[in-house]
């Protein structure tokens, strides 16, 4: 392999022959100077002048147990030393028999087939494609569209984008999308101190804003009879919206809906799985069975690419036919069920079980929640929300009025590039600060992660002050 340059070539061939995603690239390249990451090691990065981060955002909210776990890293080892890949489509493979077998046994109650692809994007492609062609092969082609949340984000492929859905990425793509009905979230949940960080579900009450939302679907299903094919949200936590968060029972509301008005139920689990939110799945906070569950990020702790999508029998059953009927769900990628992805999936399960990772991620929820006490009353934070081990800080110009800063002062941007020098890196959704360190990361670097979020904070005034000196663009 060719030796690797110094870090001022790599960086100048960066700019030269790479295109970031969700990135303007001409800022990129005219001011960006992110760290080139080389290593990692449990929860911390490691750039190539040997300088040390916190990941406080687990490598974009897959990472579960650390980098270069050795368990994981001999998983893989151990499959390379039998095969890389082999396809699924004709063939079978070992660890994706395997690790089928393992996520209907540990997904919520009824889910009982597992349809592999390449990641979060595609997991949702798939749930989307087998909810309409459900309705069709039982010979119901008019219950064919879709209700879905607004600010919802179920990733970047097409099919994803319609029933997502955040303008400021995705409206320019609109004449491609087909058409699909949003419905406002349900309101946002006020901080309710660290107790809640472990089991909100039970020390919260609803709120008014609940009723609202619900209403709305209601009236769309009942206007419409046999119109729609299904219902699809991401559970408890909407993420790449803000981290919106609904209030309890949110879930549990929606299954009855759906139930009642004979649409499916689609779960983007793609951020809440793998016990982000205190639990495996998000599903498991109010005991809902979803028709069709979106895995990828955690399902391989941010090791490897891989997505998934859980069905329930009533849905298999309806593409169990005679191949002439036409049932068959015509979908498949290259690397479907890639061995690699679903050995490392494997040995990730089991790290989760003989480490008690979950029970280790309701400690660390207190620790950080206790850690990020302090901003709670700060004039300069609008909402501080908790879930397991998510934590989402929204900076405003001013807690009382409820407006918000100039999107292009990038608030959110400069207090992470400030917290990357304190040896945290963080990514802001806009001008909320987004907190989630791997599962398993030790108690002192997530006490240590709040300390300098709260620091820099306190310090948000001298950022706004340089703003306020600019000129108007
Ligand atoms: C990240 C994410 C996706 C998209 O996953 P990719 O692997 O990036 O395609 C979909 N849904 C949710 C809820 C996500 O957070």
């Amino acid at each position: 392999m060719m030796k690797q340059p110094n870090t001022q070539t790599l960086m100048q061939w960066d700019r030269q022959y790479l295109w970031h995603p969700f990135t303007p690239m001409k800022a990129w390249m005219e001011k960006a100077d992110p760290p080139i990451i080389e290593r990692g090691q449990d929860e911390f990065l490691f750039d190539t002048q040997g300088r040390k981060y916190i990941d406080g955002v687990s490598s974009l909210w897959c990472n579960v147990h650390g980098h270069h776990i050795p368990e994981l890293d001999q998983a893989v080892r151990d499959q390379l030393d039998k095969i890389a890949h082999s396809t699924l489509l004709g063939l079978c493979n070992v660890p994706s028999i395997m690790l089928a077998k393992r996520l209907v046994d540990m997904a919520p109650a009824g889910l009982s087939r597992v349809f592999y692809s390449d990641n979060g994007s595609t997991a949702v492609e798939v749930a989307c494609k087998l909810a309409y062609q459900y309705w069709a092969n039982l010979g119901q082609p008019e219950k064919s569209r879709f209700i879905s949340l607004r600010d919802a984000y179920h990733g970047d492929t097409l099919g994803a984008v319609s029933v997502g859905g955040i303008p400021a990425f995705h409206q320019v793509y609109e004449p491609l999308c087909f058409p699909v009905d949003r419905v406002a979230p349900p309101l946002l949940r006020p901080f309710a101190g660290p107790d809640a960080a472990i089991a909100p579900a039970q020390s919260l009450t609803s709120h008014a804003g609940n009723l609202l939302w619900q209403q709305n679907i209601e009236d769309l299903l009942a206007q419409s009879p046999g119109r729609y094919a299904a219902v699809i949200l991401e559970p408890l936590i909407q993420g790449a919206g803000g981290m919106l968060m609904h209030p309890p029972g949110t879930l549990r509301t929606l299954r009855q809906l759906a139930d009642k008005h004979n649409v499916l139920l689609i779960c983007d689990e793609v951020m809440t799985g793998f016990g982000r939110t205190g639990k495996m799945f998000a599903c498991d906070h109010e005991r809902v069975t979803p028709d069709l569950l979106c895995l990828s990020k955690g399902l391989t702790a941010g090791y490897m690419p891989l997505g998934a999508t859980l069905a329930t029998d009533k849905i298999f059953d309806a593409f169990y036919a005679d191949p002439r009927e036409g049932k068959t769900f015509f979908h498949g990628h290259t690397f479907t069920g890639h061995p690699l992805a679903c050995a490392v999936a494997l040995a990730s399960l089991d790290l989760m079980d003989t480490r008690r990772t979950l029970e280790h991620a309701g400690h660390l929820a207190t620790v950080m929640a206790t850690g990020l006490e302090p901003l709670r009353d700060h004039p300069h934070v609008g909402d501080i929300r908790q879930l397991g081990l998510v934590a989402a800080v929204d900076i405003v110009p001013n807690r009382q009025s409820g407006s918000r800063f100039d999107y292009h002062w990038r608030i959110g941007g400069e207090l992470c590039t400030l917290m990357r020098q304190q040896g945290l890196l963080l990514r802001p959704l806009a001008d909320t600060l987004v907190l989630m360190p791997p599962l398993a990361s030790k108690p002192q670097s997530v006490q240590r992660m709040t300390e300098i979020v709260v620091e820099s904070v306190r310090n948000v005034k001298c950022v706004i002050d340089q703003k306020q000196e600019l000129p108007k663009p």
